[in-house]
């Protein structure tokens, strides 16, 4: 089936503004950095799953449920995507997070209960292992659940990625400098950014390096991220009938910025968040884009980019869990 068949419905604003950080770029010496920003997507304060909700939830709809269920971190901008995209569907939205329940709710968890997201809470199983035990309970109560996979990624959730590449090709093209990146970096975690962003590249063939930064520790006894990641990429590129003949050497994805492990934050990202927000006045979050503007800040410092080179920092959203992480987010 060619990406054209998929049905997808309209939940964000597109496309995002693409910029220079001409103040952060000439501050780090190296090539010139661009930022593409996929915080400003628009649904409940923006981040990169509007793009993945547009396509699965189209896919549920016409699969004819009458609620949802995905799963996540307390903190998932993906979980608090979803419940508002449940929202404004008219669908019963339920979310299945890591953790327990705090005595009050902050960030990314408020929002979900704003939302009217009914929460699960699931202790150390926050990658959606509860979701069939709800699934069944929600079925034996007559519902029609339809499951969104952790994180959005799954070969629906890449087709907005894919769209998300060629936005970003006619953005270049229409640039009156037109536009040429040679690297393209951004936070990778379930696999589904990464994905559409390398099929994206196939389809559009074009030369840019797509780099992701790997967020998470990789599970023990379980494949790793990259292998899943290569996996992501030929289900989809087969599903979707894109000639892709990449081998998992071609998946660039980056381990060494993962310091102690998925949403603790430490010197990198308190420092990435800050030359952002006092050199651009953006925002970046302390899970997934502050770690990912870290290895890319990290990355320069090493000289790894020309520094007649056009770089682009995808930002993929994610502020409204600086709230969360008031505390680790002090500047000593
Ligand atoms: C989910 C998320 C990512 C990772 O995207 P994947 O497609 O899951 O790899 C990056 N940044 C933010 C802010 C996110 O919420």
């Amino acid at each position: 089936m060619p990406l054209s068949a998929l049905k997808k419905i309209e939940l964000g604003v597109f496309p995002t503004p693409i910029h220079k950080l001409a103040r952060l770029s000439a501050h780090l010496g190296g090539p010139q950095i661009y930022i593409k920003r996929d915080d400003l997507t628009g649904l409940a304060l923006g981040g990169n799953k509007t793009r993945k909700l547009e396509y699965l939830l189209a896919d549920g709809l016409a699969k004819g449920c009458d609620c949802i269920i995905t799963a996540g971190a307390a903190q998932s901008n993906h979980c608090r995507q979803t419940a508002a995209a449940a929202a404004t569907l008219g669908l019963e939205c339920h979310l299945v997070l890591g953790g327990q329940a705090p005595s009050s709710a902050n960030g990314n968890l408020l929002l979900d209960q704003l939302f009217g997201a009914r929460i699960h809470w699931a202790g150390e199983k926050r990658k959606g292992e509860d979701i069939p035990n709800i699934v069944s309970t929600l079925q034996n109560q007559g519902k029609r659940p339809y499951v969104v996979p952790y994180g959005g990624s799954n070969t629906i959730g890449s087709a907005g990625f894919i769209d998300a590449f060629k936005e970003l090709q006619q953005q270049c093209h229409a640039s009156s400098q037109l536009l040429e990146f040679s690297d393209i970096v951004f936070a990778s975690s379930s696999g589904a950014t990464h994905c559409g962003l390398v099929l994206g590249k196939a389809l559009c063939n074009t030369n840019s390096n797509i780099i992701g930064i790997n967020i998470d520790k990789d599970e023990q006894g379980k494949d790793t991220f990259k292998s899943q990641l290569h996996t992501l990429i030929e289900d989809t590129a087969q599903t979707l009938s894109i000639q892709y003949d990449g081998t998992i050497d071609d998946v660039q994805l980056i381990d060494d910025y993962i310091g102690q492990g998925y949403g603790v934050v430490g010197n990198l990202e308190r420092e990435a968040i800050s030359l952002c927000a006092q050199f651009e006045g953006i925002l970046l979050d302390p899970v997934y884009t502050g770690r990912a503007m870290g290895g890319l800040i990290d990355m320069i410092r090493q000289g790894r980019f020309a520094s007649s080179s056009n770089v682009l920092f995808w930002h993929t959203g994610g502020a409204p869990a600086i709230f969360a992480y008031a505390d680790a987010l002090q500047l000593s």
